[in-house]
């Protein structure tokens, strides 16, 4: 079996420790981290109030059941009412990305009486088998068939062809507000903003999938924040718990209501509770989303410049906040590669042409214009 090994296969690099957006080899090589390894580390490796959380809470208790409230999991839960889009007041934990949409799923699902499910071509949303059904890409699909049905893919961004899928058998429509996996492509708010009338429309839930996007990586704590949209189910993971893992399923009233019958043994483990409301209570004291969002807009105008100065090899430089995708005219494994080994800089793919820059949203100019210098020397 092979993961991602693109950089790694050819030369691992063994990780030791991590600080800030530096992480360090065993060889003591010092790497700049913009790949923060997927957007799981928003407030860069190991951030001191996350580590002495959890500290705190393992010497307290690691794990109870579900069925015993817990301080460090309620205060959880409360956090993220409060840091949700209004009305997402009902929070579900659970252990990963693709658990948070299998759970999303299953409650569009019993709220709505309805099988029907609409999601996007391109779109990423997990590899468990429910999951899986809405992620489009077929080398992830095809050894592991047949997937739960009812699935029907859309062009992502053509209002048109969304309002023609979404009908009265319609449990949900899941979107990512900008695709990550699927080469950083913003959705843009008007689409968002018609799924969002053609759900309510049909009485379907809007499930966005804020795995990625959320957490103020786009610059605001949640993507559709600033495209003015309010879906019934929003998911998040991945820099949650900056790292540990926790996966979450913020629903309305509504769907909560109709849940049915769902649980897991490890959610809202104390520990990543703990973990994760050291994160949230840090993204928020420092107003960490505004420097995304600043910082975002330094890095891409910063790349568009160099690519004008120096007539670099790229098509394109987009995204929004702190997700920046740079689609290059040459193969994205050559040009991460070269990165990693010549530069020390650690970014990730997006599809075979695009380089993807997925930093911690802690980091200043400083950081992204030697990020521009490294891409410079790369491209050159
Ligand atoms: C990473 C990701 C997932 C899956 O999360 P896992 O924790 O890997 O299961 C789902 N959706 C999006 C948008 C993601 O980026």
């Amino acid at each position: 079996m092979t993961g991602e090994g693109f950089v790694f296969s050819e030369k691992p690099i063994t990780i030791e420790s991590g600080s800030g957006a530096i992480l360090t080899a065993d060889d003591g090589t010092e790497y700049l981290d913009f790949g923060a390894s997927y957007a799981c580390t928003p407030l860069g490796h190991s951030p001191p109030a996350v580590v002495d959380a959890i500290s705190e809470q393992a010497e307290d208790l690691l794990y109870v059941q579900g069925s015993y409230p817990v301080a460090a999991r309620t205060a959880l839960q409360e956090q993220l009412a409060e840091v949700a889009p209004d009305d997402l007041s009902k929070v579900w934990l659970c252990n990963s990305g693709t658990e948070a949409n299998e759970a999303a799923l299953k409650f569009a699902r019993s709220a709505t009486g309805r099988e029907k499910v609409v999601a996007a071509k391109r779109a990423f949303h997990g590899r468990t088998l429910g999951s899986l059904s809405l992620t489009w890409k077929d080398d992830y699909r095809d050894p592991f068939g047949p997937l739960p049905g009812g699935v029907e893919f859309v062009p992502y961004g053509n209002e048109e062809a969304l309002k023609e899928a979404v009908d009265d058998e319609t449990a949900a429509v899941f979107l990512e507000p900008i695709q990550g996996e699927g080469g950083v492509h913003p959705a843009g708010d008007a689409y968002l903003q018609t799924a969002r009338e053609a759900t309510a429309d049909a009485g379907a839930a809007l499930v966005l999938d804020e795995i990625q996007t959320g957490l103020g990586r786009t610059g605001t704590m949640w993507a559709c924040q600033s495209a003015g949209v309010v879906p019934d189910i929003l998911t998040a993971a991945k820099g949650v718990a900056s790292g540990l893992p926790l996966g979450v399923t913020l629903c309305a009233d509504w769907i909560a209501e109709d849940a049915g019958n769902h649980g897991s043994t490890f959610a809202g483990n104390p520990v990543v509770a703990a973990a994760a409301s050291a994160t949230l209570t840090q993204l928020q004291a420092e107003d960490v989303p505004q420097n995304a969002a600043a910082v975002g807009e330094y890095l891409r105008s910063a790349l568009r410049a160099a690519v004008d100065g120096h007539d670099l090899p790229v098509r394109e430089v987009r995204g929004q906040g702190l997700m920046v995708g740079i689609e290059v005219k040459r193969g994205s494994m050559r040009v991460l590669r070269d990165l990693a080994i010549e530069e020390q800089v650690l970014a990730l793919p997006a599809g075979r042409s695009v380089v993807r820059l997925l930093p911690p949203l802690t980091i200043d100019e400083a950081d992204a214009d030697s990020v521009v210098d490294s891409l410079v020397e790369v491209l050159s």
